[in-house]
């Protein structure tokens, strides 16, 4: 079994476990963009929002719920911001959500290239053409 996060699951890779239930186990991500950033990562292997269920997707999101309210309690968080990549962008190809927390002047910024834009009525075309 090659997948990290099962590892970490299984127990075979420590992690800084801040919860953890029969669905889920969150931990502190290793290379984290501001203090606190979480990953909540589901015990049974899925790769993606494709693959995993329902039922154990809302349970994620009521995790995610808890988390903040605990973010906010001890870290003094002033928002927080979920990701969850699949595809291009997703490094660990275990499903994952990251909880990123916010703070006033931690200063991240998104950049994009522009230049890729089409007009915005091509791309409505193209998303509800039979
Ligand atoms: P993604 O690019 O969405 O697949 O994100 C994977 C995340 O997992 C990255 O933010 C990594 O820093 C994080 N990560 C990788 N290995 C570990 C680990 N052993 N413990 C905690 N977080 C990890
Ligand atoms: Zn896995």
């Amino acid at each position: 079994m090659e997948c990290i996060f099962c590892k970490i699951i299984n127990g075979d890779i420590p992690s800084y476990t801040v919860y953890e239930d029969d669905v889920v186990k969150a931990f502190l991500d290793i290379n984290p963009t501001t203090n606190g950033n979480l990953l909540i990562v589901p015990k049974k292997h899925y790769e993606n929002i494709i693959d995993i269920d329902l039922t154990t997707l809302n349970h994620i999101n009521k995790v995610a719920k808890k988390l903040y309210s605990l973010l906010k309690e001890k870290l003094h968080i002033d928002g927080l911001t979920l990701i969850q990549n699949n595809g291009l962008g997703q490094e660990i190809k275990h499903y994952h959500l990251h909880l990123t927390p916010r703070y006033v002047d931690d200063n991240i910024k998104h950049s994009f290239n522009k230049d890729l834009l089409i007009d915005i009525k091509d791309v409505y075309q193209k998303l509800t053409s039979e």
